[in-house]
């Protein structure tokens, strides 16, 4: 299949892309687009077909829901069973933006787009491209990351292109994306509300709007020291070619650490990584140091992850170790997703218990 690929930013729209885009969509094509979180893969969600099309261009298990992205409160109504209180108030604090709720599903969504689960994932996303091509495709559009499953999500359409192109009908490169995390997940179904999946909207930010809100047990599971319990857990996600493994506890032990075992490493024949801050990245001695942003600076930690995840891979690194990063506000997100990324691999050195 060929690729369309097309350009455009949120200031200037290529409306007639937008509607060549809208039109793929309700034919039951498949379609790349940025939004403020990663690049999605999108599909009709109301179409089983253009469901299980996403599914076989990404290489990814169809028992893992998509998220159904809306441009509009209005459209909300039609894809679930009822609209709860709490949902009102997420709304109207976070959407549009990077903010996905789960609520029980009506029967105009498919199966198919829901992995078989009787509730469905639902977001608004504020990127300007995102919500005109929500609007012309009908207003409702399946998209997980648009990446080949198991990779880090992407934040450029380069990364789109080398996943997808060939295996979808067209990419909207809109640039560099804003945030560079998945959305946060909560689930309204449950009381109280459960934390699936940590973003860019915080635990704090969640507990002013809805008061009292868990974290759901597979997270915590898989955040503790311990081995994960849930099998699942296991696999790696967002993950470099290279191994990756997290190495935790005060810098100096933590920089020491690594230089010890870059250099075993490389002895091996191996080619090294690591992922640093710039305040630390002088400090090591790695093949390739890449700087993730400032450790003052969460956001631009977040925004450039996946960006130095892929780089890795082009350098053809295959040992990367990475500092770990407080785990608070979006922290939590950061460390998640290099948990997931390491296929929770950490070691922790110094006295740090
Ligand atoms: P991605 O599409 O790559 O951003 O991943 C979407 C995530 O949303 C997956 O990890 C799903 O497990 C989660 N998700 C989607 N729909 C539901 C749902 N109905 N219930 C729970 N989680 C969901
Ligand atoms: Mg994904």
């Amino acid at each position: 299949m060929e690729t369309k690929i097309v350009s455009m930013t949120e200031e200037q729209p290529d409306r007639e892309a937008l509607r060549l885009a809208g039109e793929i969509l309700q034919k039951g094509g498949l379609v790349a687009f940025p939004t403020e979180t990663v690049y999605g893969l999108g599909g009709d969600a109301l179409n089983p077909e253009s469901s299980k099309k996403i599914y076989a261009a990404k290489g990814r298990p169809s028992d893992n829901p998509l998220i159904v992205h809306i441009a509009n409160m209005e459209a909300l109504k039609k894809i679930v069973k009822e609209i709860p209180r709490e949902a009102y108030l997420l709304a109207d604090a976070f959407w549009p933006g990077p903010m996905t709720m789960v609520l029980p599903k009506s029967d105009a969504v498919p199966y198919e787009t829901t992995g078989g689960l009787e509730t469905v994932a639902v977001r608004m996303p504020v990127h300007k491209t995102a919500l005109e091509l929500i609007e012309c495709s009908g207003g409702y559009i399946a998209a997980p990351s648009a990446n080949t499953s198991g990779k880090p999500s992407p934040t450029l359409a380069k990364y789109v292109i080398e996943d997808l192109a060939g295996k979808i009908d067209m990419i909207i490169d809109g640039g560099f994306v804003g945030i560079g995390l998945e959305s946060t997940i909560i689930d309204l179904t449950t009381t109280p509300p459960q934390i699936l999946r940590p973003g860019y909207i915080t635990e704090e930010m969640l507990q002013k709007v809805l008061g009292k809100v868990e974290w759901d047990q597979a997270i915590i599971d898989a955040d503790s020291k311990q081995a994960p319990r849930a099998p699942g857990m296991k696999y790696r996600h967002y993950a470099p070619k290279g191994e990756l493994t997290i190495v935790a506890g005060p810098e100096a032990d933590v920089i020491a650490y690594i230089n010890r075992h870059v250099e075993e490493d490389e002895q091996k024949g191996e080619k090294t990584g690591v992922i640093a801050t710039s305040e630390s990245a002088a400090g090591y001695r790695a093949q390739v140091v890449r700087v993730v942003g400032s450790i003052s600076n969460e956001e631009e930690i977040a925004r450039n992850l996946y960006g130095v995840l892929r780089e890795f891979d082009e350098d053809g690194v295959t040992r990367i170790y990475s500092e770990g990063f407080w785990k608070e506000g979006l922290g939590e997100a950061i460390m998640n997703r290099l948990l997931k990324a390491a296929g929770h691999k950490v070691v922790w050195v110094g006295n740090n218990k």
